[in-house]
């Protein structure tokens, strides 16, 4: 199963870069929103991509936190 994304309202500043990396799964509202999932490797770049990191990555089958 895919990681499960969350996002950080307090940090994210709304720039948009997660959305612009995975359109599928992150929407920018105020802030940017979870749409839903995806591949991990999508989710990890836009993770790593987060300017303040704000998302968070967590394996569902584990509860493992995967990113950061
Ligand atoms: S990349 Fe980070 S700061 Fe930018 S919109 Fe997404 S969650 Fe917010």
């Amino acid at each position: 199963m895919s990681d499960q994304p969350t996002i950080d309202e307090q940090a994210c500043i709304a720039q948009g870069d997660c959305v612009e990396t995975a359109s599928a799964v992150f929407a920018l509202e105020d802030r940017a929103v979870v749409l839903g999932s995806g591949p991990d490797e999508l989710l990890l770049a836009a993770a790593k991509g987060c300017p303040v990191q704000a998302i968070t990555l967590v394996d569902p089958d584990t509860g493992e936190q995967v990113y950061p």
